[in-house]
């Protein structure tokens, strides 16, 4: 409550600024995972690594756009690139343009994929690799994982979330439960695909083990189903992907997030047996439109982020030093109730109920509440824009330092709420 009422007091704008959104958006909000209870802190604007609230705090952004940020907010040759697309290019031409076929091309090589198709969003691309799997099959079902996240209308806890539009048409299974993935999709006949998460984001970072995706796999195989690869979060784990970290091959992955350069994006490919139901020249394609499929903006500056700045090398290095953060925290993390989740660049902090270290699904998680309430409210003190939920998403710009801090404000909370872990 003490530290409820700091924050309240600290940001005492915000709750103004929220207070009029409130007469416009339901709850003062149009995307419901930033909705922080008591309200939501403003953001006013974003440099490098920072961004600075309307009460005028500057933060170090450990949210990192949920992995969209990857760049940060003013990296040189992403804004280079969108400037002179405005200028030379111009926004949204209404028609065909080598910038998508540049990109296209890279992004296949750099994933594997024989065959993208772009849309503008990640929740967009799982949505038409669906309706794809279902063309190219002649069959229905989905079978999905408990807990996983697929986009606003693909959210699963222990089932679909209620807004997801056809509940009969999915099947669920354990996340990590090899046995129970095999059931699902080899026993269920009528399987389009099976679209699942490497690692899972909404854990957060609950990570899938090799046997259990392999299986998928495999299954998937053996039924005739579509494997979808869900990387709009992992993609940035290795300069392929989760799917080149493990060897999977999956038949479609999704992707969005940072490999627009910071603009709306998402995108879907693979096979190109599977990826022909969408080639218009066919007799019977489905369609797939969008007004914003190619826009100038995120085609220009997510070909140039991946050209030219997360480059092979530099997603190894940087994936390397989440990993040496990672296990810094999971250091600090013996004997108390923090469990700390993840791979390369992601990183889950939880807070459970008993101290539990690895998490394999997220039925697992017997939250602490109160004690996750009390750290964001912490971290956000100390000048960490940190998710409420619990992940950390690094951009590339942060400097270590800076991280070390984190790691320091970690320790010292953990020794001050001795009692509490
Ligand atoms: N799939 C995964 C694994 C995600 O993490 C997200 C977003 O967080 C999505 C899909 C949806 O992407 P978008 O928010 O661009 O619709």
């Amino acid at each position: 409550e003490a530290a409820q009422s700091r924050f309240a007091s600290r940001n005492k704008h915000s709750r103004k600024l929220h207070e009029e959104s409130a007469k416009s958006l339901p709850g003062g909000n149009t995307r419901s995972l930033l909705h922080t209870p008591p309200f939501p802190v403003f953001l006013k604007s974003g440099k490098g690594y920072q961004v600075t609230s309307e009460d005028g705090h500057v933060y170090t952004d450990l949210v990192g756009e949920m992995t969209a940020a990857l760049y940060g907010h003013s990296q040189p040759l992403i804004q280079e690139s969108l400037i002179s697309t405005i200028q030379n290019v111009g926004l949204n031409l209404g028609g065909t343009t080598t910038l998508e076929t540049r990109h296209a091309a890279l992004i296949c090589e750099r994933f594997k994929l024989d065959r993208v198709r772009f849309a503008n969003s990640g929740t967009e691309a799982n949505l038409h690799a669906i309706q794809g799997a279902r063309k190219f099959t002649g069959k229905r079902k989905v079978v999905a994982f408990t807990g996983g996240y697929h986009g606003g209308c693909y959210t699963f806890g222990n089932g679909p979330a209620e807004n997801c539009v056809d509940l009969e048409e999915w099947v669920m299974a354990e996340y990590n439960d090899v046995e129970d993935a095999k059931r699902k999709i080899e026993g269920g006949g009528d399987v389009a695909a099976v679209i699942v998460e490497g690692m899972q984001g909404r854990g957060p970072c609950i990570v899938g083990t090799s046997g259990f995706l392999k299986q998928v796999q495999e299954s998937a195989r053996k039924a005739g189903t579509v494997f979808i690869l869900d990387e709009v979060q992992t993609s940035r784990l290795a300069p392929g992907g989760l799917q080149e970290l493990e060897g999977l091959e999956p038949d479609i992955t999704t992707l969005g997030k940072f490999l627009g350069g910071g603009i709306a994006f998402g995108a879907f490919g693979g096979r190109e047996d599977v990826m022909r139901v969408y080639d218009p020249r066919e007799a019977n394609a489905l369609g797939h439109s969008g007004t914003f499929n190619n826009n100038t903006l995120g085609m220009a500056a997510g070909y140039t982020g991946l050209s030219q700045v997360f480059t092979p090398d530099v997603s190894r290095e940087f994936n390397a030093r989440g990993d040496d953060l990672r296990f810094r925290l999971q250091e600090l993390s013996h004997g108390t109730k923090m469990t700390v989740t993840g791979l390369g660049s992601i990183i889950g902090i939880h807070f459970l109920q008993d101290g539990k270290k690895i998490l394999a699904n997220f039925n697992d998680r017997k939250e602490d509440s109160d004690l996750r309430r009390l750290f964001w409210f912490e971290m956000m003190e100390s000048g960490f824009w940190f998710a409420e939920r619990g992940s950390v998403n690094l951009i590339l710009e942060t400097p270590w330092d800076e991280l070390m801090r984190f790691v320091s404000v970690v320790e010292d909370f953990l020794k001050r709420h001795e009692r509490l872990v």
